[in-house]
């Protein structure tokens, strides 16, 4: 049996006709940028996110960083995120000049630890950046009980975690302004790049209106410094068909989880993923976490079982932020995830007997 880590067969299988469908339309339709694709769209996933605006952007990191300059964050200000996430979160603030101020996950959920957020405001800070990692929903009532308190702004980066909760609340509704992805593997991804941010505050909304579109309402009349960052006629067309299936996707994501951690618990030095309470968990990815990662990895491939790392290398210890002056032992936390943790093959349409053929392989290899 072969499984690979990522596989979008069962997907596109399902929906080719409606892809096609919409392709066709965008094509006869004769208008490609910022057309009626994208505001049907938006509508649509604001409508899912149950947040009152959407605006579509090229991609996730632009997201983050339009997010960002809406809130009219740059040099001086301080911005709060993990010491462990994608590098797009830390870029997207790096882009505005701004610090970042690194804060370590909690070890069993490998998301923002907000028992150290309090310690990590200074008067500079503006900005609390949570991101809901490989799909779980960060503790959010604490992040924006905090971020009240001190007069803070919050950006969700929930791009791993669409249609996810926290407390029954959508991941994406509870910042001031939030920003997902929908690159191809994310949970609800486009036939390419493609980004969005989600707010309830209209102006927040309109500014970012103008941001991602040269800052500009009216053609050839600037208001702002903007960006060109659009989300395409085509993506927006495509992302309408998969949105109707990101629920079932969804739930099938758990489904397979869920039978991973049944057939693989008890195994000592093989960390499962655990979900905190109130938390609402979507699978972006599966991550396990052992002190034999290198080995676990190569005899899984080695039995044509794909997997991923996410991520090696924490971002305070790669080349880019070497000037940041940073070293190993300033996050232990995010040092260790990169050294233990591994990916395991999760995608709609994945059978029983292949979820079973990694976990006897995974068996094997202890034993
Ligand atoms: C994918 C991702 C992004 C960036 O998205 P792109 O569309 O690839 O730019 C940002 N943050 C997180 C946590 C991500 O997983």
């Amino acid at each position: 049996m072969n499984i690979p880590f990522l596989s979008f067969t069962a997907q596109n299988d399902l929906i080719e006709d409606e892809i096609r469908a919409a392709f066709e339309r965008v094509f006869q339709n004769k208008w490609y940028i910022l057309g009626k694709e994208v505001t049907s769209f938006e509508q649509a996933y604001a409508q899912y996110n149950q947040v009152q605006h959407c605006i579509g952007v090229a991609n996730g990191l632009d997201a983050l960083h339009i997010a960002l300059k809406t809130l009219e964050v740059g040099e001086g200000d301080e911005v709060i995120t993990p010491s462990n996430t994608f590098i797009a979160t830390w870029l997207a603030i790096s882009q505005t000049g701004a610090t970042i101020v690194p804060v370590e996950p909690d070890p069993q959920t490998y998301n923002i630890d907000v028992t150290r957020l309090e310690a990590a405001i200074t008067p500079k800070t503006k900005v609390i950046m949570p991101v809901h990692l490989y799909g779980q929903a960060c503790q959010m009532d604490t992040i924006i009980q905090i971020a009240n308190k001190y007069n803070l702004f919050v950006i969700e980066d929930n791009a791993q975690a669409q249609g996810c909760t926290y407390n029954g609340k959508l991941t994406g509704s509870f910042g001031n302004i939030n920003a997902t992805s929908f690159y191809p593997t994310k949970n609800l991804g486009a036939y390419g790049d493609a980004g969005a941010l989600t707010t309830n505050d209209a102006a927040l909304a309109q500014k970012t209106n103008l941001i991602r579109n040269y800052g500009s309402e009216k053609k050839y009349y600037n208001e702002v410094i903007g960006v060109n960052s659009r989300l395409d006629e085509l993506q927006a067309a495509f992302l309408s068909v998969k949105l109707k299936y990101l629920n079932s996707w969804l739930d099938e994501r758990k489904q397979i989880a869920d039978a991973y951690t049944k057939a693989l618990a008890g195994i000592p030095d093989l960390i499962l993923p655990v979900t905190a309470p109130r938390a609402d968990h979507v699978y972006h990815l599966y991550v396990v976490r052992t002190t034999k990662r290198d080995e676990l990895e190569k005899y899984l491939n080695d039995n044509s079982i794909g997997t991923g790392i996410h991520y090696p290398v924490a971002p305070h210890l790669q080349k880019a932020y070497e000037h940041l002056g940073y070293k190993k032992g300033d996050f232990p936390i995010a040092e260790e995830m990169a050294e233990t943790c591994l990916s395991l093959p999760l995608n709609p349409g994945m059978t029983d007997e292949e979820i079973a053929y990694v976990c006897k392989a995974i068996q094997q290899f202890y034993e």
